[in-house]
């Protein structure tokens, strides 16, 4: 690790933009990247209020900062305050990452890719002709949703409470999006719970996360985007009916390896950053 040079004049800084941000491991991973990458760069978190994201975005312009991470509740507020966003970015109205080019606030999204690059790289997986199946229809499964159509999958299924936002989200995979129920799981190859529910307090929230998984069978990969727990009642229960299960951590890592590639040019340095959240790459 060649580590950052000292502060100086000349360091510049990245930021994480959310509410709230106490609990992230965003500082963690950027910093271990941008010491590993030995570039002056540095990462801080700053607990943003809700409705402020235009202001955040402004403030940051106008301070050089190089990039921003964004998180909730702002995820939207970004990608309308945005001076440019990339077409995902256009398709989601959300975006989870800003990089700032000759004075210009481009929006981007790496949410979706940076699960795709954890399951490719752990689980040799790959979304192209896969059955897929994404639980809950919220800013992190819309990401999902239009990065599997976009990875050729076959068919993505969408299953959540609200059947209205299970139509928007099963829209973004257009012709091989379509809305069902979690009875339908065990048909599918790999089913994606972005729900909240590992985050909710409570038996209740445990027992239907638990239920979700009811339907599942050995060959199947389940995956939670949430990691703490570092298996939610939902993954529990997915193992136990013989899926192989993976939780949000490599997601969350590769959505930020990607932030940094975007932040630096530099290829991210992505052992130095599993090795920063305490883990091995494959878990
Ligand atoms: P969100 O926008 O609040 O969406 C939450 C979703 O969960 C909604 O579809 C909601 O259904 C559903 N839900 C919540 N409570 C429920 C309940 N009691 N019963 C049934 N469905 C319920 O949240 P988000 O930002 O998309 O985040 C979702 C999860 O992904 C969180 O666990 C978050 O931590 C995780 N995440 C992980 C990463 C990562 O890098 N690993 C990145 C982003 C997000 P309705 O539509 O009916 O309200």
């Amino acid at each position: 690790m060649n580590g950052c040079p000292p502060l100086s004049g000349a360091t510049r800084l990245c930021a994480l933009i959310g509410d709230p941000v106490a609990h992230s491991l965003s500082p963690l991973l950027h910093e271990a990247a941008y010491a590993a990458l030995g570039v002056d760069l540095r990462y801080l978190a700053f607990s943003v209020a809700p409705g402020e994201a235009a202001a955040a975005l402004s403030g940051a312009a106008a301070l050089g900062l190089v990039g921003l991470s964004v998180t909730t509740p702002h995820k939207d507020g970004i990608a309308a305050a945005a001076d440019t966003r990339s077409a995902v970015v256009e398709r989601l109205g959300a975006a989870n990452t800003v990089v700032f080019r000759q004075g210009l606030s481009v929006a981007e999204s790496t949410d979706g890719p940076g699960l795709l690059d954890d399951l490719a790289r752990a689980l040799s997986f790959s979304p192209a002709g896969a059955r897929c199946a994404v639980l809950g229809a919220g800013g992190a499964a819309r990401g999902v949703v239009v990065a599997l159509a976009d990875g050729g999958a076959e068919s993505v299924l969408v299953v959540n409470r609200t059947p209205a936002r299970a139509r928007t989200a099963a829209a973004l995979a257009g012709e091989r999006g379509r809305v069902g129920e979690a009875a339908e799981l065990g048909g599918v190859d790999l089913v994606v719970n972005a729900t909240s529910l590992a985050l909710q307090a409570g038996g209740e929230a445990e027992a239907l996360g638990a239920s979700l998984a009811a339907a599942l069978r050995p060959g199947q990969l389940a995956v939670d985007l949430a990691y703490h727990p570092a298996r939610s009642p939902f993954l529990a229960a997915a193992a136990t009916r013989g899926a192989t299960v993976r939780n949000g951590l490599g997601m969350l890592v590769h959505q930020a390896a990607r932030q940094v590639e975007l932040f630096t040019g530099g290829e991210a340095p992505v052992a130095a950053m599993w090795a920063a959240v305490g883990e091995r790459p494959t878990s």
